[in-house]
């Protein structure tokens, strides 16, 4: 599916506003015009921008595919926002919906046990030579629960945790720095 968008149309877009601790206190909107959210995301086309001026370039399909691409998978993975703060609905244990420590240590080992149950999986798979895949995805929506637990636990939305491992593993991938070691490489 290809959407061309309007070189001269100003998209409306929210932005995060971050504290010095890197968490999100408040969003702003921003307008911009296609090009400029392209030079954005695209360093090169930036740089063919500042050679014949935004006015006189054709946005490259590619580079809008690609964009068109990324915006789907953040609408996306915004679903899971509302499946995070759904949860408390279920959630009955100390603390529950607080943040304070106690739910955290609840959490923490509610988040061990459920990897520690699909590892027990994995490692029948190893030894048997057979997976179960119905119990697999419900460890693995198990892990799910407490992973978004914590999200909410510490106030962030789980969105923002994939966007910025998205971006994170972009950047990476795009300076050939998949492999190695290091979180901030
Ligand atoms: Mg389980």
């Amino acid at each position: 599916m290809k959407i061309r968008l309007d070189n001269l149309k100003v998209y409306e877009f929210s932005e995060p506003i971050f504290d010095s601790l890197g968490k999100v206190v408040d969003e702003k909107i921003i307008s911009k015009t296609a090009p400029e959210i392209l030079a954005e995301h695209y360093p090169h086309y930036k740089e063919q921008m500042k050679k014949v001026g935004k006015r006189h370039l054709a946005t490259p399909e590619s580079c809008v595919e690609d964009w068109i691409t990324i915006n789907w998978a953040i609408e996306k993975i915004q679903n899971i926002d509302k499946y995070a703060h759904w949860t408390i609905e279920t959630a009955v244990y100390p603390g529950a919906g607080t943040g304070n420590i106690e739910e955290l240590q609840y959490l923490g080992l509610g988040l061990g046990g459920e990897t520690g149950e699909l590892l027990e999986h994995i490692k029948k798979y190893v030894r048997d030579g057979k997976i179960d895949n119905v119990a697999i995805k419900k460890e693995l929506g198990d892990i799910f629960y407490y992973l978004c637990r914590l999200c909410i636990a510490f106030k962030i939305e789980p969105s923002e945790v994939l966007s910025s491992n998205y971006y994170k593993l972009t950047d990476r991938k795009e300076r050939n720095m998949i492999k190695g070691s290091g979180d901030n490489r």
